[in-house]
């Protein structure tokens, strides 16, 4: 996979295991990180902007948003280790956690001995609990839960999921005793995923009842109404006006006291990357035309997991008469498909097909099922390219292997 870093964009590149480095590949005139970046705080020009982390972690990610000024928000502790090892000063994090392992929380809190700029963002009563009896006393949000979701797929509807949060009613109380524990900076919700403009006003009433408990709160440094804004995947999905957007999410969650938080993941990356992918097998079915790849769902599993559209080109051979496809990979189950019967100039053994958008959520959810291993990664930074991370040999497979 590959990241947009610098002028151009993000990109991400498989190629067969075998063969180097593949070959990556700008859309030209598409988007880069830091364009995304710019346009998204341009939109909210008086909140501040955090990066979240998990769409994808990669330093070259990482770095180059560090470079421009945006900190980063980690829900993990591998998250908050690859930030700081991508030059983030620990005292500008925020670590949100959710069912926290004990590692993470360990790792979390003795960051903050050194670090007391660190926030940490709980969501369960016993996650605080589990932080005082560490001796935490530092900078913590309450994450809560407002009872209404919005996004793309049920997958991702954080906002009324009881996982995420505490429950509204129980949030005045929790705070009360979160206060005499710790030092109490913020309120925190992330409601949603992939938002664009048919569920913006949903997503805006969600963030108004954010806005509402905090004002019930009170005396806050900070209300973050954590990310969730889309980018469109399908050709006639239209992308999201951000100005337009800025002004009401603004005017959904004003008057605050305090200073507005957001953090983007999917719209800083999502159109920055894509991935490339060698045609191995062309094969006639009386239904359809099959096109074997060698990328799989282990390589990109949003089409198995959340149903994702993604574009998809055949960068070979673009002015090929089109026809009617089904891409899948190597895997053997049948969730293993980029697209079912879509039209595509037609591919042939030996061609290159990229697939779009898979900047967030492609690579961070790659996995080496069927002892495959991960795909490298490629940067591109205006004409300049550089192998960011190493494909996988099957020495990697092995590795942690005990004989
Ligand atoms: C995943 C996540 C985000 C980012 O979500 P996007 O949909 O990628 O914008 C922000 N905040 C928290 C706490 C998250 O878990």
């Amino acid at each position: 996979m590959v990241a947009g870093i610098g002028g151009n964009q993000y990109i991400q590149s498989w190629r067969s295991r075998q063969t180097g480095n593949g070959h990556p590949l700008v859309f030209p005139g598409g988007p880069a990180t830091p364009g995304n970046y710019r346009r998204f705080a341009a939109a909210f020009h008086e909140a501040e902007i955090k990066y979240a982390a998990k769409a994808h972690t990669g330093a070259a990610v990482l770095s180059t948003l560090l470079d421009i000024g945006v900190d980063i928000e980690c829900a993990a502790a591998g998250e908050l280790g690859r930030a700081i090892r991508a030059g983030s000063d620990p005292n500008a994090l925020q670590y949100t956690a959710v069912n926290p392992p004990g590692a993470d929380l360990d790792y979390a809190v003795e960051l903050a001995a050194d670090n007391p700029g660190l926030t940490i963002t709980a969501g369960a009563r016993d996650t605080f609990d589990r932080l005082a009896a560490r001796g935490y006393d530092g900078r913590v949000a309450i994450r809560i839960n407002p009872g209404i979701g919005t996004g793309h797929h049920e997958k991702v509807a954080t906002g009324k999921d009881a996982k995420f949060g505490i429950p509204y009613e129980d949030v005045p109380g929790v705070a009360e005793s979160v206060r005499s524990r710790f030092d109490l900076v913020g309120i925190h919700a992330h409601v949603g995923s992939g938002v664009l403009q048919a569920d913006l006003a949903d997503h805006c009433r969600a963030l108004g009842v954010v806005a509402e408990m905090a004002r019930t709160v009170g005396d806050l440094e900070f209300v973050d109404f954590g990310g969730g804004f889309g980018v469109p995947y399908r050709e006639d999905e239209q992308p999201l006006d951000m100005a337009a957007v800025g002004e009401k999410v603004w005017s959904a969650v004003q008057p605050l006291d305090a200073r507005v938080v957001l953090e983007p993941g999917r719209y800083i990356v999502a159109d920055a990357g894509c991935l490339l992918t060698e045609v191995n097998t062309v094969k006639e079915a009386p239904s359809t035309t099959v096109v074997g790849v060698d990328a799989s769902l282990a390589t990109m599993i949003r089409p198995a997991m959340f149903d994702a559209y993604h574009p998809i080109r055949n960068v070979s051979a673009p002015r090929r008469e089109a026809r009617s496809v089904s891409v899948g990979g190597p895997c053997c189950t049948s969730a293993d498909v980029f697209c079912t019967d879509r039209p595509l100039a037609a591919p042939q053994r030996g061609d290159l097909l990229a697939i779009g958008n898979v900047g967030a959520y492609g690579y961070e959810l790659a996995s080496n099922f069927h002892s495959m291993p991960r795909p490298a990664e490629v940067a591109l930074d205006g004409s300049e390219t550089r192998v960011a991370r190493r494909r996988e040999t099957f020495e990697d497979l092995v590795r942690l292997e005990v004989e």
